[in-house]
């Protein structure tokens, strides 16, 4: 007899009709991040996703942890197994829950029954085993309506469980459910923490960094990967698309003026995104900007960026707090990578003084002597494609 993991599902238990879809997808996730661990049985009953182990070989700790990185489950528990039996059920209880039940100061039971042939009803049960915990248990107190800890029990076809409350999920919505996005990834704080966000909301990413080689060298290059890689813990599979930008550099800063090098090299990584979203179908591009932060992310010169764009920009930092990014980054564990110090490529030829108002007629005017078409064409072209 084994343990199992349950999975609370998230927002897809308020989906219609597109239910099954969102099932389907967060279970096809749930199996693809426990192949390491094992052999499992994952199926949904009302909102609910067991995991079953299928030998005594899997690995659950390490099952349990990594479900702890799926988007679209807001809370996940351990349940033990015992056999269908009353007494079985309450002993096993009494030892599994012992320190959940010593740190709580009042507990209450619940019982589900999909057995219908065990002999007693969920209330009886409950209370059978309630009188038993609190027996045992003489500190904590039985406390029905506002309990610190609800032990819950379930009764169901090989076997019983038991269980204490759940820890939180990584919340959100399965990956893939939403659509698919460009995400420009650079190798700061803040563009890891834009696309977990976005990923958290079920989009799949396709993450774009733009390389400046030889002005930023491999180190530079190893730390996106590095990024990318622990946002694959929560996104799934990544495949991130290394673009060459020297050549886009080098042609601004011998045929532009100064004070707009930064808005036109904007422009060029929002048209170079754009035209990758739109080959591989993607819905909208994100970005980790910020209002305010630097003399790019000005609303003028946003909107002078995204003009060159088609689909839409999602800059789920808008509105943030650098402290309140850098919790996030703590979080998702791309902070130490992010504070590494190797440039990027908006560190090379940075204006001394960049035009804070542009607007789009002066960045036309700006890039005049350039052969925009030809230099996106080249850059897409050369874009080098690393599998994570
Ligand atoms: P970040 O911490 O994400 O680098 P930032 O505050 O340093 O952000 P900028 O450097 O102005 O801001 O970049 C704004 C956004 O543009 C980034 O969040 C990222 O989405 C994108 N970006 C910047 N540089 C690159 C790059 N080299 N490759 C891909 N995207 C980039
Ligand atoms: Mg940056």
């Amino acid at each position: 007899m084994n343990d199992i993991i349950l999975l609370k599902q998230g927002e897809i238990v308020l989906k219609g009709l597109n239910k099954k879809a969102f099932e389907q997808k967060l279970m096809a996730n749930v199996q693809r991040r426990l192949r390491p661990y094992g052999d499992f049985r994952v199926y949904t009953i009302q909102s609910t996703v067991y995991v079953e182990p299928q030998n005594d070989d899997a690995d659950m700790d390490g099952a349990f942890e990594a479900l702890k990185t799926v988007f679209g489950i807001i809370a996940l528990t351990r349940a033990a197994a015992c056999e269908k039996d009353k007494d079985a059920i309450a002993q096993k209880a009494i030892e599994y829950l012992a320190p959940a039940m010593r740190a709580a100061r009042s507990f209450k039971v619940e019982s589900k029954r999909s057995d219908k042939s065990f002999p007693m009803t969920s209330i009886q049960l409950s209370q059978y085993v309630g009188g038993l915990l609190a027996e045992a248990f003489p500190d904590t107190k039985v406390d029905v309506h506002d309990p610190e800890l609800t032990v819950e029990l379930e009764v169901r076809d090989l076997a019983a469980y038991v269980h204490g409350d759940p820890c939180p999920g990584a919340g959100g919505m399965p990956v893939g459910s939403n659509g698919t996005a460009v995400t420009l990834l650079s190798g700061g704080i803040d563009s890891p923490v834009s696309s977990y966000m976005i990923a958290k909301r079920g989009v799949h990413l396709i993450p774009v960094h733009f390389y400046s080689f030889p002005y930023t060298g491999e180190a530079a290059k190893e730390k996106v990967l590095a990024l990318a890689r622990q946002l694959s813990v929560y996104c799934g599979k990544l495949r991130l698309c290394v673009v060459p930008f020297t050549r886009i550099q080098e042609e601004i800063r011998d045929k532009c003026p100064e004070e707009y090098f930064t808005i036109l090299m904007r422009r060029f990584m929002m048209r170079i995104a754009d035209r990758i979203a739109v080959d591989n179908r993607c819905g909208a591009l994100v970005t980790g900007e910020n209002l305010g932060q630097v003399a790019s992310q000005t609303m003028q010169a946003m909107g002078v960026a995204e003009s060159v764009c088609t689909l839409p920009v999602l800059r789920p930092l808008i509105g943030f707090d650098k402290e309140e990014i850098i919790r996030l980054a703590r979080k998702i564990g791309t902070f130490e990578t992010s504070i590494l110090p190797y440039e990027d490529c908006c560190t090379v030829f940075t204006p001394r003084h960049p035009a804070l108002r542009p607007t789009v007629a002066e960045a036309e005017a700006a890039e005049a002597a350039l052969d925009v078409a030809a230099l996106v064409e080249e850059a897409v072209m050369g874009t080098e494609y690393v599998k994570l």
